[in-house]
């Protein structure tokens, strides 16, 4: 699996006069966007998570571009100006640690062509095209294997052309430091070498380099303006319309999960088939816990344990697993999910009580304080966000006042974990639940506890009153052989690592803000039709908003969801049993100007009915 990228951008773009007079050349503009930031996208978006740019020229633009892509790395070549793309990539080397995808910082391409590199069975590979008659042409020829010969500007050198070199490749990183130390051999006589010619370099020093052609691939370097007037008027659209083709039906689901993705989320499902016994896999998982734990914690104290399964899942390993024999558990019940938690503490046959309160109003603080010393509890259960209405409970001052009491907090983060911003230290959070496909915008299959290291611990001699939901004995048999102890849903893990990298991209307060943007239109429309919510508006999430039907209307639900699902919108219907209500979430890959798009129906649907 290829992770990192490194994109050489040092050059002055000299043949480009007065466009690159202030900039890099990866910052000349097409369709309003920066073409090295075009790439970057295209990069993240198939699961590249850390690109390093060379940079020498104008080197601050990129780290201003580096401020808003977290995933990049500049690296400054101080001798931009005395070395070539070569010399940039050596100082680039020592920043990456595998395999990597190289590229030029003036092209732009068809996104299918880091597809086709990544998916290539050789670990060596430059990316070819068919003739396109540049004027700037970088042939490469091969042998009757398609192993690389030569590559050159010049025809005569390569003698037949097989394909022109597009400036993307996938190289091992043993074929980069091979590339290095042919390059530091030729410092004194190739001081400008080019990283062509280091690649050819380490081709002879026995490194295997393949060819992989795409003969009518979009894309063009820009070295001068008729390139760039043949990339604006020519090229882009050409991309723009092969990347749309294989754009999947978009659908906006107004459910609270499995919410939207975007699609390379869904393509990150298509992927090679692995044992999830390889060492590889077990990486993967790996840096899915990590990543998932630094979203609301520190790796020392906090730790990520996996399994297969949707949120309730989740949500029984903590209950069956957390409570010692001789513990006791209060559960708060303000909704469905709360009644839940119950629900399997009663299966398990738990030392348990109800907490019981309203549905839509705030919780009784004081009262549950008193419940919490008189019945003498060890450990408290409650839902972070009820989905069922879309009340917020107040767990950072709950846990706090839990922690004061030395009782220990398991909550239910399903459908609160990336969008509202927890620190399970600061919110005094021992365990806590969550689902790959809510609002970390992943498919659904997979399911995470996180856990504060040092309770988890503490569970390490209990009997064990489940199998494969046991907390302690999936999170021990991982540490010690990255593996699940039963086989995890594979593809389902992949695509919650593209939904990782781009969480990382967005950050969980980003992704709030986009979200509440949302809710803020659903909320304007249902005020100026009149519809009542539920919830008191202070105390909504933003992220879920349970509005009351209206009575004595033709209104009827399923007539209301079918037409929207007509217009490509899923709507929910209410969790309450004794108030009507319907749902609108707006968790997911959603965007304000679809949320826009869905009121004008609303409305159009609801203003006959509520005249008069
Ligand atoms: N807990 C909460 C707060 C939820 O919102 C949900 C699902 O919507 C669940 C638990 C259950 O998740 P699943 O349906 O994935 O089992
Ligand atoms: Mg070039
Ligand atoms: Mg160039």
């Amino acid at each position: 699996m290829i992770r990192e990228a490194v994109i050489v951008g040092a050059g002055l773009g000299s043949r480009l006069g007065d466009i690159t007079k202030d900039r890099p050349k990866g910052f000349l503009e097409l369709d309003g966007k920066y073409i090295v930031e075009m790439s970057v996208r295209k990069l993240i978006e198939h699961g590249i998570e850390r690109i390093v740019i060379g940079t020498g020229y104008c080197s601050e633009w990129y780290e201003e571009l580096a401020e808003k892509y977290p995933a990049i790395v500049p690296v400054h070549n101080e001798n931009y100006a005395e070395t070539g793309s070569m010399g940039t990539l050596e100082v680039c080397a020592p920043h990456v640690q595998g395999d990597i995808l190289l590229l030029e910082s003036d092209l732009v391409y068809d996104s299918i062509a880091l597809f086709a590199l990544l998916n290539d069975p050789h670990r060596n590979v430059v990316l070819g095209s068919g003739t396109t008659q540049s004027g700037d042409e970088v042939y490469i020829s091969v042998d009757d294997r398609q192993e690389v010969l030569q590559i050159s500007k010049q025809l005569e050198t390569v003698g037949s052309s097989y394909a022109e070199l597009v400036g993307i490749s996938k190289l091992s990183h043993e074929t980069l430091i091979t590339m290095c130390s042919f390059a530091r051999s030729h410092h004194q006589d190739m001081p400008k070498m080019e990283y062509e010619t280091a690649l050819v370099g380490a081709q002879q020093a026995g490194q295997h380099l393949f060819v992989r052609k795409i003969e009518y691939l979009a894309w063009r370097e820009i070295d001068d303006a008729s390139h760039l007037s043949i990339a604006k008027e020519k090229i882009l659209p050409m991309i723009k319309e092969s990347e749309s083709l294989r754009g999947v039906q978009r659908e906006v689901l107004l459910n609270p999960g499995p919410a939207t993705t975007t699609d390379s989320v869904k393509y990150a499902q298509v992927c090679t088939d692995i044992c999830p016994r390889e060492e590889e896999f077990g990486q993967m998982m790996r840096w899915i816990c990590d990543e998932l734990t630094d979203f609301v914690g520190s790796r020392d104290a906090y730790e990520t344990v996996l399994f297969a399964g949707s949120g309730t899942l989740a949500d029984e390993v903590m209950v069956s697993s957390c409570v010692p024999q001789d513990g006791r558990l209060l559960v708060i019940n303000n909704g469905s999910y709360g009644q839940r938690l119950a629900k399997i503490a009663s299966v398990y046959k738990l030392d348990f009580e109800v907490f019981e309160s309203s549905t839509y109003e705030a919780l009784d603080m004081k009262a549950l304080h008193k419940r919490l010393i008189e019945g003498k509890f060890t450990h408290l259960a409650a839902v972070y966000h009820e989905t069922t209405t879309g009340l917020m409970n107040p767990i950072p001052e709950i846990g706090k006042m839990c922690h004061e009491l030395g009782i220990v907090t398991i909550i239910d983060t399903v459908s609160a974990f990336s969008a509202i911003s927890i620190d399970m230290e600061r919110d005094c959070i021992d365990f806590m639940a969550s689902t790959s496909n809510k609002c970390i915008q992943g498919m659904a299959g997979a399911c995470f506890v996180f856990c504060n290291r040092r309770e988890l611990e503490k569970l390490k001699n209990e009997p064990m009153r489940n199998y494969y939901m046991n907390l302690y004995d999936q999170y021990q048999y991982f540490s010690r052989t990255l593996q699940t102890r039963f086989t995890p849903p594979v593809q389902v893990l992949n695509a919650l690592r593209q939904a990782i990298i781009e969480t990382k991209q967005e950050t969980i307060e980003k992704r709030y803000e986009r979200y509440t943007q949302c809710w803020k239109v659903l909320v304007a429309a249902v005020e100026e039709l009149g519809l009542k919510m539920l919830v008191e508006k202070n105390n909504q999430s933003h992220l879920i908003t349970a509005i009351l039907e209206p009575t004595d209307t033709s209104y009827s639900f399923d007539e209301f969801h079918d037409r929207a699902r007509d217009l490509g919108f899923t709507i929910y219907p209410g969790k309450l049993g004794n108030i009507n209500t319907f749902r609108i979430a707006n968790i997911g890959d959603i965007q304000p100007h679809e949320m826009e798009r869905f009121v004008v129906f609303m409305k159009e649907y609801f203003k006959p009915l509520l005249k008069g």
